[in-house]
């Protein structure tokens, strides 16, 4: 009998040269994924995962995201999805929650390009090419930073002229939303602590964010006005002097631009290791002796709790510690690493325990004696944006 999927919801993730999706039923239990990439390239192509699992590939040599979306939806015609969501990089201080796409709502998407030039403008070709195919099917928007505009002013604002906050909208806004929101409500549901609950969440993948979290809400994150600022990560160096721009210009005569670019792709643990932004490879150099991949990884680390650490001042209550991302699910060593940095919090790991956690297990490793519950949870954004998508629309 064929396997079919009730009342799927279609999740997108447009980028500049990528379109991510996945087709995903109301009870989270059957999926259909796939990746067009390198977008406007004679390479560009589609790669399919079906429902019986099998793999396809499709060329569309030079396709556009427009013709990319109308070979996807092709591909899921068949399966009839009730709605779109799709996830948008920055909702500004506009948007706190999902909300369905109207021309306004599509207008504001476009205009935020000023505070993300590289993402906005994708996601909003998305829902254009959507719109233009399927004019009927609802589409709702979920923003990346809408998790966190629950966070207080102390914590959002950057200690600079108001004038830049009221009229320019200068302020941290966090990224990462719904990796934290899914991963924090999960532990909610996991955890057998009493009362409302307290989380340190850190999101580590190419792009490493950590959260603080109360009774379901952001109360301070790592990022800030773009996703450069906070932990070290894959090709972005997180937190620097800010001072370094006006000396690197007036010693190197770099321009802001070049800067910009060394920063968000130079940094991290590639321009630390001099060898990947990937952490398996830096992990395997430092295992074979290579000094400086050594470092990248004591760095990553440290930065990673001495950060964790800090978040904790925003939490009326510390329940435990949860990890996420491609790192933070699948290496214990960085995993017990950092824990390392946090030695004063009186946190026990269950070592075993920690060492069976990779390749999408979920539960906890914290010891029975330890103060703090240890978690890792692997994220599953595009379920959270097809729930938030439902919940949007009443269906
Ligand atoms: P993205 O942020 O692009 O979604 P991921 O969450 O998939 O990325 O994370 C990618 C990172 O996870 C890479 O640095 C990769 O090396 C790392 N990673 C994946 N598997 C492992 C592993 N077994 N051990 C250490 N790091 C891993």
């Amino acid at each position: 009998m064929p396997v079919t999927i009730s009342n799927p919801t279609l999740v997108l993730n447009c980028g500049s040269s990528s379109i991510k999706y996945a087709l995903i039923s109301a009870d989270n239990q059957v999926r259909i994924t796939g990746l067009a990439e390198n977008l406007g390239l004679d390479t560009a192509h589609i790669k399919h995962k079906g429902l019986d699992g099998n793999k396809q590939e499709i060329n569309i040599a030079g396709g556009s995201h427009k013709l990319a979306l109308q070979k996807i939806l092709a591909l899921l015609e068949q399966y009839q999805p009730i709605a779109v969501g799709h996830r948008v990089v920055h909702g500004g201080r506009e948007f706190s929650e999902a909300v369905k796409v109207t021309p306004h709502v599509l207008e504001e998407v476009k205009r935020l390009k000023i505070i993300a030039p590289l993402h906005n403008p994708a996601n909003a070709l998305g829902i254009e090419a959507v719109n233009a195919i399927y004019p009927d099917l609802p589409q709702v928007v979920v923003f990346d930073t809408a998790f966190h505009q629950t966070m207080p002013a102390k914590a959002y604002r950057y200690a600079i002229p108001k004038a830049l906050y009221d009229e320019e909208r200068i302020r941290r806004y966090g990224f990462h939303g719904t990796s934290h929101a899914y991963i924090s409500s999960r532990a909610d549901t996991l955890s057998t602590a009493e009362g409302k609950h307290g989380w340190l969440t850190a999101h580590l993948g190419n792009g490493c964010s950590a959260a603080a979290i109360y009774d379901g809400k952001s109360l301070d994150t790592s990022m800030g006005i773009t996703p450069l600022e906070g932990l070290m990560m894959g090709t972005r160096s997180g937190d620097v002097d800010p001072g370094l721009h006006i000396h690197l210009k007036r010693t190197l005569g770099m321009s802001l631009e070049e800067i910009d670019t060394m920063l968000n792709k130079q940094s991290g643990l590639l321009g630390v290791s001099g060898l990947s932004n990937d952490m398996r490879t830096v992990e395997q150099a430092a295992n074979e002796g290579n000094e400086d991949a050594k470092l990248a990884l004591e760095m990553f680390c440290y930065r990673a709790g001495k950060y964790l650490a800090s978040l904790s001042c925003a939490l009326p209550k510390l329940t435990g510690i949860i990890f996420s991302g491609g790192i933070g699910e699948n290496s214990a060593v960085i995993r017990d690493n950092i824990l390392q940095v946090m030695r004063h919090f009186d946190i026990r790991v269950d070592t075993a325990k920690n060492n069976e956690l990779y390749a999408g297990n979920e539960g906890s490793f914290h010891h029975p004696d330890s103060k703090l519950e240890l978690w890792v949870i692997p994220t599953d954004e595009e379920y959270r944006i097809a729930q938030e998508t439902r919940e949007a629309l009443g269906l």
